[in-house]
């Protein structure tokens, strides 16, 4: 995998209207919105749900419990979490961990996409049902569940990002362990793809 700290300022600009967003009333309760972090030039990104309790405090992605067990199961299968970008389609914690709101997801959208964007990865993987649902919206993929679609690669075609695999949400895994070797199956999957350029 490809490896580059440097900072762009575009990454940055995004990151700098999220901190400022008002654009749903999530802004109201938050503690800290959460941009994501990783390399401008990451070949790999992790699109989730929305921050928890720990990202609203910290202001960062994936620190609680499940990003610890994801963060764990990418290092066994050979993904360096410092080398990818971690994000989420809601950059506002919703009260009580609640479910995205159609509305919110409309307004904070434009945010990922950009990111999207800006980054251009190899391989887009998306963690649950919200962040597919958005994807698959955007650029026409199969309406399934995850439990459906998990570990499928789509090409996708309007955009600098080349590939998108659907797989669990993290904090499913921590409810049914009985998920997690076909989530580290499907992230060995994403792996392989880094390696195809279309
Ligand atoms: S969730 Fe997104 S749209 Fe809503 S306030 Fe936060 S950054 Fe803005």
């Amino acid at each position: 995998m490809r490896f580059d700290d440097r900072l762009d300022p575009l990454l940055e600009e995004i990151a700098e209207k999220i901190i400022n967003c008002t654009r749903c009333p999530l802004a109201e309760g938050r503690i800290n919105a959460v941009p994501g972090e990783g390399p401008q030039h990451a070949s790999m990104m992790f699109i989730g749900e929305a921050p928890g309790a720990k990202e609203d405090e910290t202001g960062r992605p994936f620190v609680g419990q499940s990003g610890q067990l994801m963060t764990d199961i990418m290092k066994d299968v050979g993904i360096a979490r410092e080398e990818v970008f971690i994000t989420s389609i809601l950059k506002c914690r919703p009260p009580e961990n609640r479910n995205p709101d159609p509305d919110e997801v409309r307004a904070c959208a434009p945010f990922v996409l950009a990111q999207l964007d800006s980054i251009s990865p190899i391989v887009t993987v998306t963690l649950g049902n919200a962040a597919y649902d958005l994807f698959s919206s955007t650029f026409y993929l199969p309406k399934r569940k995850v439990g459906e679609v998990h570990g499928k690669v789509f090409r996708l075609h309007s955009t600098g990002a080349r590939y998108l695999m659907p797989t669990y949400h993290p904090a499913g895994l921590l409810y049914n362990r009985k998920l997690i070797p076909e989530f580290r199956k499907d992230l060995e999957t994403a792996l392989k793809y880094l390696g195809m350029r279309p």
